[in-house]
């Protein structure tokens, strides 16, 4: 409490940017880079909402600031008048929902996507009555109990849960850590998905636990499996594999490097009812689509979701040569006609490079494509022109000649 009258009485911390900096800034970019600010004015702790001023004093946004991560601000909002406290972020946390109500995502959806939603590293996942919190940086991590009590208050959940074990907070001086932000509840919930059921685990899965991002593309396969043999390879739970079946595939195999995993994608199948169709194995898919090309062997269709394979900028070739080889395995082993469904989840890798990939995969494997859908992901995760980590999901589904 007295931290609060300190900080509301104290004069706000004001960040004033280099005269030359990028126009970024001004086109409506929300970080702010060290090397950009010219000075700070004030006693800065990290976490804080600051002001930040061009070199010549005119205002440009409010912000949280940590000098511990290279991203010094990430602007929070343009308006002067904006007060940034518990109620700020009730307000925004509803518009984020009125938003997805708008754009017809409302059982299940990515609630917040961080910065494309003005609030820049906070992720929340909702998963009908539960959610799944994230904050990734300093600045909105202070904030945890406002967006909380906000969740509280909009939508009276069943629980909600930090899945705040992601090393990226290490940037930002914080911890790893994951649990309960609500009274205890049952982690291991059951979401519905496009008419089928999937098992989702709170506490243990990837990430927030289920890959609502893919929702839509899920969806899209719909067609071309009818009657097929279907192999995926990156199959976590089975959800796609589990929508092949269901959209009426002869067969599916799913493959998985781990066993957790496909442990998942079996209970998966049999709560839909499709244990009969689909089957599971725990297989490293580079080795085992190698092996598999040598021996002939033939499918329908093959889908790959592979993950992101790097996550800088100087490995960038590193992903670019595993999408190419998983690729060009892939492709090989769809029967002429056939198709292949092809995912890439990282932004590092833009749209027209992923292409440029499956194109060169194409050549090695001397086979002709043409391209039958490309997307992104589900709308529920908005897309920010100008703001390039906003679109980081190719999806990519080609009949191979
Ligand atoms: N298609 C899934 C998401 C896949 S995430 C969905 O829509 O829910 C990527 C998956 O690839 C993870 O489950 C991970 O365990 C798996 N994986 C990573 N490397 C692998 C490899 N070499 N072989 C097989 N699976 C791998």
């Amino acid at each position: 409490m007295v931290c609060l009258v300190i900080t509301y009485f104290c004069a706000m911390i004001k960040v004033f940017l280099r005269r030359k900096i990028s126009q970024r800034i001004a086109n409506g970019h929300p970080w702010i880079f060290n090397n950009e600010v010219e000075k700070v004015e004030g006693d800065v702790h990290g976490g804080e909402v600051v002001e930040v001023f061009t070199h010549d004093k005119k205002f440009i946004g409010k912000g949280y600031i940590n000098p511990r991560s290279q991203i010094l601000v990430r602007l929070l909002s343009r308006d002067k008048n904006a007060d940034v406290n518990e109620q700020y972020f009730y307000r925004r946390i509803e518009e984020c929902w009125e938003y997805r109500k708008k754009i017809g995502y409302t059982e299940n959806c990515r609630l917040v996507f961080g910065e494309a939603d003005s609030l820049p590293q906070l992720i929340i996942d909702k998963f009908n009555d539960h959610f799944v919190i994230q904050t990734l940086a300093l600045g909105i991590d202070v904030w945890k109990p406002a967006i909380v009590k906000a969740l509280n208050e909009i939508f009276k959940p069943k629980g909600i849960y930090e899945r705040n074990d992601v090393p990226v907070r290490e940037l930002e001086g914080l911890v790893q850590q994951k649990g309960f932000l609500s009274a205890p509840f049952e982690t291991r919930i059951v979401i519905n998905e496009n008419g089928l059921k999937f098992h989702v685990d709170i506490e243990n899965g990837q990430k927030t636990g289920y890959f609502l991002d893919q929702q839509d593309n899920r969806k899209a396969i719909q067609h071309i499996v009818k009657g097929g043999d279907v192999l995926g390879a990156f199959t976590y739970t089975g959800t796609f594999e589990i929508h092949a079946a269901h959209y009426g595939a002869k067969s599916v195999l799913g493959l998985d490097i781990s066993e957790n995993a496909v442990e998942q994608a079996n209970r998966n199948a049999e709560l839909n009812g499709l244990g009969n169709v689909c089957r599971f194995q725990a297989a490293n898919a580079f080795d085992v689509l190698k092996q598999w090309v040598k021996e002939g062997k033939q499918y329908d269709v093959v889908m790959l979701d592979p993950p992101a394979f790097t996550k800088s900028r100087e490995t960038i070739q590193k992903a670019i040569t595993g999408y190419k080889e998983i690729n060009l395995r892939g492709m090989k082993l769809v029967k002429p006609g056939g198709f292949l469904v092809t995912s890439s989840c990282t932004n590092l890798v833009n749209p027209e490079l992923f292409l440029q990939i499956i194109d060169m995969a194409a050549k090695d494997a001397r086979r002709k494509i043409r391209q039958v859908v490309f997307q992104t992901q589900s709308a529920d995760h908005p897309i920010i022109w100008g703001l390039e980590n906003t679109q980081y999901l190719k999806f990519l589904i080609i009949q191979v000649i």
